[in-house]
Formats: C-alpha cells, structure tokens, sequence
C-alpha cells in the first residue's frame, strides 16, 4: 500500500516547515548578533573617533561664545562641558591658564603640555583660526584641538584634548548590553519560529490526515485550511476534487452495474435460446429459425453495446476524425425524418417535420446525422402512448437550430443535466423497464462538442421533451449556387 504522509509517526525531520522555519530564525538571529560583535568589536572605535572629531568643534564654539559672553559663569560651563563630554579643556588668555576636567577647573597645572605647544605651533603657522590633530599611537589615543577665542590681537586660545577610545567601563557595559541583546534575540526568534511554524504546519497536517482518510474511501472527511488564505484555497479545492470524486465513484459503481445488466441481458438471452434449440427445438425448423433470430438480434444489441461504447472512449479521448464539408442541414434533417416515416404506419406515429428555408452549415454530415437520429429515436423511444414527435427546423439571424420535441414522458428536473453522462438512464426508464444503453446522448455531446455546438433539453416530467442543438449557418457554397443556375437555365431553355 501507498505511504500516506499523515500516518507517518511524528519524528525530527530536517526538511520539515516547522525545522526549517526553526533554522531559519536562529540562524538570522545569529547572524544580528555576529553583527553586533563585529560591530562592537572592530568598528566602536572607528564610530567614537569619527563621533568625537565631529562632535569637538561644536562643543568648542559653545565654550568660545560662553567665554565670549559670560566670563562670570564661564568656570562652572565649562566644568560642566567637560564633564558631559569626557573631555580636557584649557583656556590661554592674557591673564591666566586655566585647565578643566569634568571635576573642577584649576590653574595650569601644565597637564598635556608637549600637546599644546605642538598643536600652538601648527595652529600659528596655520592660515585657519582653528587646527586638529589626532594622535592614535599609544595607549592613549586623543584628539587635540586649538582655536583662537577672540581676536589674534588679545588672543585667548582654547584648547580642548578629547580622548578618541571609550574608557573600560563604557566597553564593558556594551559589552553586558551586547550578551543582554543577544541572548533575548535568540530566545526570541527560537519562540517566534515555534509559534509561526506552528501555525503555518497544523492546518498542513490537518489536511494531510484528511487525506488520508479520504485515500481510504472515506468521502466524510473534511479538509480544514484555518486562516491562511493559501491553505483554505488548498482545502477548498481538495473538498471540491473530494466531491468529484465521490459522485464519480457512485457513477461508476452506477456504470459497472449498468453495463454488467445491459451485456448480462442478451448473453442470458443467446445461451437460453441456445440451450432451447439443443433440448427442443432443434429439430423443428420454423421454431428453430424463429429461436435462431432471437440469438441474432440479440447478438445485434451486443454488437451495438459494444460499438457504442467503442464510441464515447474514442470521442472521449478526442480519437475521432470529423469529414468537415458544408451542407444543407434543413435536406439532413429531411433524410433522417424519411428513415423514420414508416413508424408511422408500422407503429401508429404520428411524426411531423417543419424545415426551415435550406441552411448550411459546416460539419461532419453523417455524424449530425447521426445526432438527429439518435435525438429522434430516443423521442419514439420515451414518447410512451402519445406517439406524437415534432422535428423542428428554426432558422434565425445567422443560427440554424434543430429541435426534436415529444410529450412523452418527460426528465425529471433533478435528472436533467445527467441524461448527457455515459450510462445515465433516468429512474423512470429503469422503473418502466425500457430498453436503452445510456450511451445515446453522452455520443451526441462528443459530437456537438466537437463542432463546438450550442445544445440542450427541455423537459418537464410527464410533459414531455425538447432536444435541440444550433449550428452557425454558412453562405451556400459557389460550387452548388453555380450548379443551381445552371440547372435553372437548363429548366427554362
Ligand atoms: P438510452 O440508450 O438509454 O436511450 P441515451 O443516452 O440516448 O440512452 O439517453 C439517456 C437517458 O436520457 C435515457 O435513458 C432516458 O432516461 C433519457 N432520455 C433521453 N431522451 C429522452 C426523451 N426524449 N424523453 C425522456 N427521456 C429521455
């Protein structure tokens, strides 16, 4: 037997949504923090040096204009600045150095010296009223910044030394930070991989159970797609093929039945009249002749059973070759309402025909004569003691429409649409015992469809029955309108 997914016992599988989905997660997460190492690792320096150059000339123009300003209060905002920014700031006026840090402001205490008079020399020879330079050797990287405050004739100079390494503390505590992050990202993405894989796996696991159940016959099992818009798609559409299914395995169980019956019928017939001539009437001719035709006829149905069926597999599988030519449909009709003339005097029929003006049409003749007739016989056939049939030519814009109408027995409505299936007979030709393949009309619609014919039923039980089909009409074709003329010239010379 097949291996049905769903009866599978649950164990790890590395190609499954939810260990994929699983691995997909971790492993982005471990990717964020990879990323986040790197950058903490390699690039934090980088980032404070560009940080520290960007932000020293701002934090300089602040001090100038407070210096400039507000000489009163200019010790405490400057304690405060370079407090706030980690820095060292040394004013040079005229009257006096003094140097703060982010605790106090002192008198020169000659703190970064070889610094300043370095930077001094580069900031005189410099045309800019301000210079920086960055010292990145050592194990204490800084940059070091000059400027003049006012004017180059009273210069005061600020110089500001800022150091371009986070000091350890602040390494350290983004580095806790950075273990904090990671190990919440990781857990994170591990809950929402569950969670999500979760959701998308169990109405896939729904439907596969589903269809295990129903790969065991089981037509009441429902397939549940959830929420998801894909899945319920899925779901709707194997509910649909489930249905299909179903009503195609009643029909079958319905067909093998049928068909068993219609071949059972005459082969029970043949073997009985068979024995029949042996043990009695084998010596009498006329019984005998007389219980031969019956094998005969029999043996015709067979022969038609069969060649019927031969029939709808070849229209089914598209295995039949139409001789398209252009005729005059009304003339068919004619012909195959001939054939059926003399039921009116054998049998007490009454069959009328009304033609329309000749119409052509482009098709496969014989084979829409073949739809006509089966249309026609199957009217005697279900006509019951009416025995009135109607064949109808209606001819309007550029369609040409056949109808055939009894009022016999009529379809019941729940029945219409199957009468077109293979080896449907509705359930009063069953009751009522009336001889029929049901391969009539499945032939028909192969046919029809393949001249890509509008066809249909009316019918109403009891009432009666309209089959109709409808041909688009052609021009006559020149060869016949020359033919035409010249027979009518012949007529008047
Ligand atoms: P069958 O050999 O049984 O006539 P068809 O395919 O020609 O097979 O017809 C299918 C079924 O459709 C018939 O068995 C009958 O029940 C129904 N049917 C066809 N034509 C008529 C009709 N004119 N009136 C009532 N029932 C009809």
């Amino acid at each position: 037997m097949a291996d049905i997914p769903g009866n599978k016992e649950k164990r790890f599988d590395v190609n499954s949504i939810k260990t994929t989905t699983l691995f997909s997660f971790v492993l982005f997460a471990l990717f964020l923090v990879f990323v986040l190492w790197c950058l903490s690792n390699f690039f934090i320096s980088t980032y404070f040096e560009k940080a520290r150059s960007q932000d020293v000339i701002p934090t300089a123009e602040a001090l100038k204009t407070e210096f400039r300003q507000d000489r009163e209060n200019f010790d405490s905002y400057a304690v405060q600045t370079a407090g706030s920014n980690g820095i060292y700031v040394r004013i040079a006026s005229h009257e006096q150095v003094m140097e703060y840090d982010g605790t106090r402001s002192v008198r020169d205490t000659g703190m970064f010296s070889s610094d300043i008079d370095r930077i001094l020399v580069k900031l005189v020879e410099s045309d800019s009223d301000s210079v920086t330079e960055s010292v990145v050797e050592g194990s204490n990287p800084r940059l070091i910044y000059a400027s003049y405050i006012s004017s180059p004739a009273e210069p005061s100079l600020i110089y500001i030394i800022a150091p371009l390494h986070p000091d350890e503390v602040t390494i350290r505590i983004l580095k806790d930070l950075l273990i904090y992050v990671s190990l919440i990202v990781l857990a994170v993405s591990f809950l929402l991989a569950y969670a999500l894989s979760g959701r998308i796996t169990d109405p896939i696991e729904n439907i596969t159970k589903a269809a295990a159940e129903l790969s065991k016959g089981n037509y009441d099992a429902k397939f549940d797609g959830s929420q998801f818009t894909e899945t319920k798609e899925l779901a709707r559409a194997l509910n649909k093929a489930s249905y299909e299914m179903e009503k195609t395995d009643f029909y079958q169980k319905e067909i093998i039945a049928n068909v068993s019956h219609d071949l059972k019928t005459p082969l029970t017939m043949i073997r009985s009249y068979a024995e029949k001539i042996i043990d009695i009437s084998g010596d009498d001719k006329d019984k005998r002749n007389a219980d031969l035709q019956i094998i005969i006829s029999e043996t015709e149905r067979l022969n038609r059973l069969v060649s019927d069926m031969l029939s709808v597999s070849n229209l089914q599988s598209n295995n039949v070759e139409l001789h398209m030519e252009t005729f005059d449909l009304t003339e068919a009709a004619q012909d195959v309402y001939e054939s059926f003339r003399v039921l009116q005097d054998s049998e007490d029929f009454e069959i009328q025909f009304h033609p329309c003006k000749p119409t052509y049409v482009v098709g496969d003749r014989s084979r829409l004569m073949q739809v006509m007739t089966n249309f026609v016989s199957n009217a005697v056939k279900y006509s019951g003691e009416n025995k009135f049939v109607d064949i109808r030519l209606v001819k309007a814009s550029r369609k040409i429409t056949f109808h055939c109408i009894d009022h016999g027995m009529g379809i019941p409505s729940d029945e219409i649409s199957h009468v077109w299936d293979k080896y449907y007979r509705t359930s009063a030709n069953h009751r009522l015992g009336i001889e029929g393949t049901g391969l009539g009309l499945s032939i028909v619609k192969g046919i029809l469809n393949l001249h890509n014919a509008k066809y249909g039923v009316e019918s109403e039980e009891g009432k009666g029955s309209d089959f109709w089909f409808e041909l688009d009409s052609v021009r006559k074709p020149a060869a016949k309108r020359n033919k035409d003329a010249e027979g009518s010239n012949g007529k008047e010379s």
